[in-house]
């Protein structure tokens, strides 16, 4: 789970994680009202959305006065910003941090990632902040410092000092970058953290080292036990497929193809989609209704893949182990009686009850293209979707 730069400094402040003074704001009055309390002579109008790349798009503004706050809120409350992270539909900005103006020296990256690989969690950190870190990782791998942490002791001290001496941090502000450093990774450890990247950290004329943006990510297997960190899901934010997907408890996750799929288990939904890529198609989903699913989930999960409308064909892909063919069969027909189904359809089953299920499709009235296997489906879809 992701959320706004401003909760995430919220966070960061909790731990002793230097942030800049700031305030959120839903409406131009509300920034001017914000601006004034922080009474600084310059004030920084922030775009927030669930994207990064703002500043280069234009929704991070420096305004000198109140009027210009008005001005830069106005401007930027309603208006959909294109970043390189958002795509091109881009997202509408309905919140605005008003921030202190920072007097920035130096710009840095930091941040705090799951190595997979290693089973670890890694400190990573370059000079090269305020840029994309993607860039500096493939033009200038060189310029990026990383510190494998052990799960049983945390973060040393040492480690977060070699890291600020690798990146220059100025001497005197070493113990500073040390102890942001230490706070961050606390951070990560107790909320359950993905990611929890500072892009730029920076330091400041007068001393600080502070972090001038905060993308924290939530591992949402954790959030049950983070019931602080779910109050600050934003659902303006999210896919309303995703949303709905997520009150059923199906794994959903749209993406920008045009075939539509159901499968059962993560594994084969992930192979599922790339035997669809493999015959030259493109997925519009990932789905794993998972291994339980009732009749009426299935039907949900199947209204949802309609209801993109970038969807042109649908391959249902089912192995029945504990999920029973049965079951998804029927949640297909009822689904496709309640939404009236124009599009292909291609099913593949097999496993537990896959003749009944057969039979339920066969006297549905349905036109359903069976397929013999995986690859016999996903060839038929991708031909189909043409
Ligand atoms: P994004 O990563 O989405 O572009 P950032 O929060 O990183 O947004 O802001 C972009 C740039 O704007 C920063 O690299 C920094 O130079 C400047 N900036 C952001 N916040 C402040 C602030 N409070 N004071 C001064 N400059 C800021
Ligand atoms: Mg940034």
């Amino acid at each position: 789970m992701n959320i706004h730069e401003y909760q995430g400094k919220e966070i960061l402040r909790k731990y002793g994680v230097a942030v800049p003074n700031g305030k959120v704001a839903f409406t131009a009055d509300e920034a001017v009202e914000a601006a004034k309390a922080l009474g600084t002579d310059v004030c920084v109008v922030k775009a927030q959305i669930h994207a990064g790349g703002r500043g280069k798009a234009g929704g991070v503004k420096v305004a000198k006065n109140l009027d210009e706050v008005r001005t830069y809120a106005q401007e930027l409350l309603g208006k959909t910003l294109v970043t390189h992270q958002t795509g091109p539909e881009g997202k509408e900005v309905k919140r605005l941090l008003i921030e202190e103006g920072c007097d920035i020296q130096k710009e840095y990256y930091v941040g705090l990632v799951l190595d997979r690989a290693q089973s670890r969690v890694v400190l990573m950190a370059s000079e090269e902040g305020g840029t994309e870190i993607e860039e500096v990782a493939a033009k200038t791998p060189e310029k990026i410092f990383k510190e494998t942490i052990d799960p049983a002791v945390g973060l040393l001290p040492f480690q977060a000092r070699r890291i600020a001496f690798h990146i220059n941090i100025p001497g005197k502000l070493v113990n500073r970058a040390v102890k942001f450093m230490m706070g961050l990774y606390q951070v990560f450890v107790e909320k359950d953290c993905s990611i929890a990247e500072i892009n730029p950290l920076v330091t400041t004329g007068d001393g600080k080292v502070m972090a001038l943006d905060a993308k924290l990510n939530f591992d949402s297997n954790g959030l049950f036990r983070q019931q602080d960190i779910l109050e600050y899901r934003d659902l303006d934010e999210e896919d309303p497929k995703e949303i709905r997907a997520s009150k059923y408890d199906l794994s959903y996750v749209a993406l920008d193809g045009n075939i539509g799929c159901m499968v059962n288990g993560a594994g084969l939904a992930m192979a599922t989609m790339d035997i669809i890529k493999y015959y030259g198609g493109d997925p519009a989903n990932f789905l794993d209704v998972g291994g339980g699913a009732t009749e009426e989930k299935v039907t949900e999960a199947f209204k949802i893949i309609l209801s993109d409308e970038h969807v042109k064909g649908i391959f249902v892909n089912i192995f029945g182990g504990i999920m029973k063919c049965d079951v998804i069969a029927a949640g297909v027909v009822a689904a496709s009686k309640q939404v009236e189904l124009k599009i292909p359809l291609v099913v593949r089953l097999e496993g537990t009850n896959v003749e009944l299920g057969k039979k339920i499709l066969n006297e549905s009235g349905l036109k359903i293209i069976a397929a013999d296997s995986m690859a016999d489906g996903a060839q038929k879809i991708v031909e189909l979707v043409g």
